[in-house]
């Protein structure tokens, strides 16, 4: 039985299933999880696994985004506690966060209401060039091991995960599905019956060390790029340097020249990382799935069923995605309630 087909198998998909059972009451066996890539996949075209990733000052600062930064922040103890504690790949740890010029009121007002350690750093210890820096706990998730426990997790439930790849979205209607949740992230741009032009990639690249002696995160944001040091929960002290944000650019492949910048930015960021020497352990690239305007959220008939969209998170879906797929939920039991959109 699939009442509710989820097509994404990314930390956005992912969550959505996870609001489903706990926001609108349907039950975990009603739900299929569909997906051309799954937790435990490596592909240029599944973004989730190639993450930093933690919560970071990444996000936009509209009201709507904003609220979604805060729901997930908050709310992330829930999932924690309810996959094991914090060996399940998502643990706190400490982070600074540096800028050239102030990032605005609005940001870090809405910050300073939730963060726990939220503090602005006092500016006879800023580096070099910095005006504006603040320390705060952050999350920090072992991307690819946390995809994997949050689907087990899902699976112990009752969800069913199945592996197929759609061309055309009215193939995620099974012969009894009444409601689809499009989580595709980057494959909206191209799935018929969605094509979304709007949505673009924003490429990354990350160079991935052994570290046991860093457990901070450092972030230092310029206009077009963010130098980044990453601890990975749970991961054999895997430390994660970044990085890039390059807007419309589908490059699959790894640079060593971009690598060696990330080396150099990260390490003059902070020396200390070169106090054991350095082990490579790999070098990897993802697409953010970003989209003009942000994220779609948005629930739409297809002929008598319901779409609902739930893609565009580009540098935040980790972050962000709770509260944005608390969000699409809502608009699934509006929709039930109120079957006429
Ligand atoms: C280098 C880098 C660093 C990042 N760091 C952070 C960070 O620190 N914090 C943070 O919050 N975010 C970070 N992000 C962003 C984060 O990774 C993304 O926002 C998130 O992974 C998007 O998840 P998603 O589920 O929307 O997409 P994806 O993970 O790409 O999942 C899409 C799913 O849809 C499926 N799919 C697509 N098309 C089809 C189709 N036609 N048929 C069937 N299935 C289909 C795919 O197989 C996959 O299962 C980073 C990203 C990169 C690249």
């Amino acid at each position: 039985m699939s009442e509710i087909v989820v097509v994404g198998g990314g930390i956005v998909g992912l969550y959505t299933t996870y609001c489903l059972i706990n926001e609108s009451g349907v039950s975990a066996e009603k739900i299929t999880v569909l997906g051309k890539h799954l937790p435990g996949d490596q592909s240029i075209n599944y973004t989730s696994p190639w993450a930093g990733g933690n919560f970071s000052c990444i996000t936009p600062d509209d009201n709507e985004t904003l609220s979604w930064d805060k729901f997930t922040y908050t709310h992330l103890a829930e999932i924690q506690k309810k996959l094991g504690g914090p060996s399940c790949g998502l643990d706190m740890k400490p982070s600074t966060e540096m800028w050239g010029e102030y990032p605005g009121d609005k940001k870090i007002n809405s910050l300073k209401g939730y963060i726990e350690g939220f503090q602005v750093v006092p500016k006879d210890e800023l580096l070099d060039g910095v005006k504006f820096a603040v320390r705060l706990m952050t999350w920090n998730f072992n991307c690819p091991f946390f995809l994997s426990n949050f689907k087990k997790y899902l699976e112990s439930l009752g969800v069913t995960f199945v592996r197929k790849e759609l061309t055309h979205i009215c193939q995620a209607y099974l012969h009894d599905t009444k409601t689809v949740f499009n989580c595709t992230g980057l494959g909206s741009f191209s799935l018929s019956g969605v094509k979304d032009s709007k949505v673009y990639p924003t490429r990354g690249q990350v160079v991935v060390i052994k570290a046991p002696h860093i457990q901070e995160n450092m972030i230092r944001w310029s206009q077009n790029s963010a130098t980044y040091i990453i601890p990975r929960p749970y991961s054999n002290d895997e430390l994660v340097l970044g990085g890039f944000l390059q807007k419309d650019n589908w490059d699959g492949d790894a640079h060593e020249l971009e690598s060696a910048d990330i080396i150099k930015r990260t390490t003059e960021l902070l020396p200390r990382i070169l106090d054991k020497p350095l082990e490579i352990i790999r070098v990897a690239v993802g697409l953010r799935p970003s989209r003009q305007g942000g994220p779609r959220i948005e629930a739409e008939n297809f002929e008598d069923k319901l779409l609902i969209h739930n893609y565009g998170a580009g540098g935040y879906g980790y972050q962000a995605g709770f509260g944005m797929s608390h969000k699409a939920v809502s608009l699934y039991i509006k929709a039930k309630r109120e079957p006429k959109l």
